[in-house]
């Protein structure tokens, strides 16, 4: 069994750590079970978030990047770890969003649920300190935040992520409303970075409306552990611990 040491810890984040590995060009990856909302206003600790997140994140990596998109991520190495290429994190955060709500619906004054006429794409300066403001490409470039290229992959890159995961929650009965995805240099090169999970996905079951994803610990609307076993069930057909 792996087992992260402490001696090399590179990074601690809200739900994460990072740890440097005998390779200078791969990390270790960890899962927490921590989470956090409002920058880090609110916390909890969710049983068996990491776990679950691990595995969520290694699964959509991998079919994004069967589908042309290339990633950090590389293999799992134990149920809270995985092992991915180290990057340089580009400091713009891309949010996707296929329909209104979050942030968009509260900016806009819009009612959440409205479909949006095509994929709407936006850009935020990765900056806990300043909250994560909006920006604009130009923006990006003129700080030297992306390169022009760099932006244009990272947004050929996300579109496709977005069908691919789009369809994948469809077929389960499930609106793929928003997200958030992370990019990184890595050899020259623009590829996806962080992870992919609940954590900064919107999933609304369409049947009910229901959410399934960590608006349930933003909003209190429930308990976000029994929400995202579910959703593991949902995904891999089986129960976690089972
Ligand atoms: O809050 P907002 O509506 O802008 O969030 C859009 C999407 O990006 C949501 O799915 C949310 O979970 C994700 N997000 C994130 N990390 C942030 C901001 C947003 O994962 N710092």
């Amino acid at each position: 069994m792996f087992a992260p040491h402490p001696d090399k810890k590179l990074y601690e984040g809200k739900a994460k750590q990072v740890y440097a590995t005998d390779l200078p060009h791969e990390i270790v990856v960890h899962y927490k079970d921590d989470a956090t909302a409002f920058n880090g206003v609110k916390k909890a600790q969710i049983a068996d978030k990491g776990v679950i997140n691990n595995r969520i994140s290694a699964f959509f990596m991998e079919r994004v990047a069967a589908a042309g998109v290339p990633t950090a991520y590389l293999r799992q190495l134990s149920d809270r770890d995985q092992l991915q290429k180290r990057v340089e994190i580009i400091p713009v955060e891309l949010v996707v969003r296929n329909v209104v709500a979050g942030g968009l619906a509260k900016r806009l004054g819009l009612a959440e649920g409205m479909k949006l006429s095509r994929t709407l794409i936006e850009h935020f300066y990765k900056s806990d300190a300043l909250n994560d403001p909006q920006i604009n490409e130009d923006c990006a470039v003129i700080m030297g935040y992306a390169s022009a290229w760099e932006l244009l992959a990272m947004r050929e890159y996300s579109l496709v992520v977005n069908d691919v995961l789009r369809d994948f929650w469809n077929d389960l009965g499930i609106d793929l409303v928003d997200f958030k995805l992370e990019f990184g240099r890595f050899q020259g090169a623009v590829i996806l970075a962080d992870e992919i999970t609940p954590d900064g996905s919107r999933l609304w079951e369409r049947a009910t409306g229901r959410h399934l994803d960590k608006d349930v610990f933003r909003r209190d609307l429930g308990d976000l552990s029994d929400t995202y076993r579910e959703l593991y069930h949902r995904i891999f057909g089986e129960h976690l611990h089972a």
